[in-house]
């Protein structure tokens, strides 16, 4: 895993959808290259008085169809070429679910498990302004990532609003708390777009859902709330992980018992009521669905050869190598691909930004049946175009994507 190059395996994946698709060789080359690459030193007055000096990031990868759409994240690992993948996946995401957005991405290289709130706070507040000259609710609108929530999203909203005169700017950002303009069901988007996946899925395959045995690798903002929907659905929750370790329980675990363990504890390891097992086991349970939720480039070719699933549902982004994608073809596991699965995320922070734009809020049933229609239609029109090209559902999903962007490229042309 220490060698996966998330922007190699974007490039292939885009150049692979490019042939199928018989892209355009100049849109082709355009889609190769992120369209505007930001780098910034972030400098923070830390509790002890010195000055600590980070990088950051934001980068646009396309914005044809529409503003930059893309979350920021806070992580020690993060590197630019990280951002760029991250930023290229976001314009085909929003493609493959048709909202009118591009694809960004940002974030700053930092532990912020280490901060304070204030330290926090002034990490945020001065990240925002060095890259503030890109933002804006029709240039790009950023929206929480890993180690980033509502919190930082009204940081990263004041900032923007007190830069650019002081009246509040809602649609500068997606992901804020409800007071400041943020939007009924965010919370549970992407794990009600998962759902909305599994359940098409397991209906065009012909399986139960009521019974069926799933696995999940991560129980945080997406993984724990699914855990829930799958249980409350009729599924047994068999095994979980997270970074402290893995628990598993052939009769299903009880996601609000776990959860309640996981506020205690911090982890799920430990849970009394489920046996310990190595999180590397986990993938070798057998099971009809895997639901990897935490990682990128978690699943890789060993994890994939020893699979005991039928299903892969990505929640998480890039969780699936491509020497892994490979194995699971060959052994004819379905793997919805992550540009499709977790896309609930983003087409409920598009809803956001049309409702703060329209200054109107709407109805949580009104948000929950457009996600769920929405995630229906694009998973439908992913299913057949695999069918019909006797390809994967993550080699189809990459088509359309490519398809919807090349379209729209060629109707704008080439400035000047
Ligand atoms: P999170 O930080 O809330 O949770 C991550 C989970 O993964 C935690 O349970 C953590 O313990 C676990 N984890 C970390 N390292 C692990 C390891 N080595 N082994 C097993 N588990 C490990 O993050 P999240 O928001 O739930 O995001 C998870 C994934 O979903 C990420 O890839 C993210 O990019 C993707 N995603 C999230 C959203 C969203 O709305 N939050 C939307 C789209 C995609």
């Amino acid at each position: 895993m220490a060698s996966f190059d998330p922007w190699a395996a974007t490039l292939e994946r885009l150049d692979d959808a490019a042939k199928l698709a018989g892209l355009d060789s100049d849109i082709h080359r355009l889609l190769r290259t992120p369209r505007r690459v930001l780098e910034v030193s972030v400098p923070v007055r830390m509790d002890d008085g010195r000055v600590e000096v980070f990088i950051g990031w934001r980068v646009h990868h396309d914005t044809t169809r529409g503003p930059a759409k893309g979350g920021i994240r806070f992580h020690p690992q993060l590197d630019a070429r990280e951002v760029a993948a991250l930023a290229a996946n976001m314009t085909f995401k929003t493609a493959v679910v048709n909202i009118p957005f591009g694809g960004g991405k940002g974030g700053v290289r930092c532990d912020p498990g280490r901060f304070s709130a204030g330290e926090l706070e002034r990490l945020t507040r001065r990240y925002a302004t060095e890259i503030s000259p890109i933002l804006g609710p029709d240039r790009d609108v950023p929206a929480p990532d890993v180690n980033t929530d509502g919190r930082v999203m009204a940081w990263l909203m004041d900032t923007l609003s007190m830069m650019w005169g002081g009246g509040a700017n809602p649609g500068a950002v997606t992901g804020k708390p409800l007071s400041i303009g943020g939007t009924r069901s965010h919370a549970g988007a992407t794990a009600s777009g998962v759902l909305s996946c599994i359940r098409a899925a397991f209906t065009e395959m012909d399986m139960s859902f009521v019974g069926a045995r799933a696995v999940l690798q991560g129980f945080g903002k997406v993984g724990g709330p699914l855990a829930f929907l799958l249980a409350s659905g009729g599924m047994r929750v068999i095994g979980v992980s997270d970074v402290g370790g893995a628990v598993y329980n052939p009769g299903g675990l009880d996601p609000s018992a776990l959860a309640g363990h996981v506020d205690r504890a911090g982890t799920v390891a430990g849970f009394d009521a489920g046996d310990p097992i190595a999180p590397d086991d986990l993938w070798e349970l057998e099971c009809e669905l895997v639901v990897p939720a935490a990682l990128e480039g978690a699943v890789d070719e060993h994890a994939a050869s020893r699979l005991g699933g039928r299903v892969i549902v990505e929640a998480a982004n890039a969780p699936t190598t491509l020497e892994a994608d490979a194995v699971l073809d060959r052994r004819d596991i379905v793997v919805v691909p992550d540009i499709l699965a977790n896309a609930g995320g983003v087409t409920v922070s598009y809803f956001e930004w049309a409702q703060s734009r329209q200054g109107f809020a709407w109805e949580e049933g009104l948000v929950a049946n457009r996600l769920r229609a929405s995630m229906d239609t694009a998973f439908t029109s992913v299913w057949a175009r695999a069918d019909a090209l006797g390809v994967s559902l993550r080699r189809a999903a990459y088509v359309i994507a490519v398809e919807r962007v090349a379209e729209a490229i060629a109707a704008r042309g080439l400035f000047p």
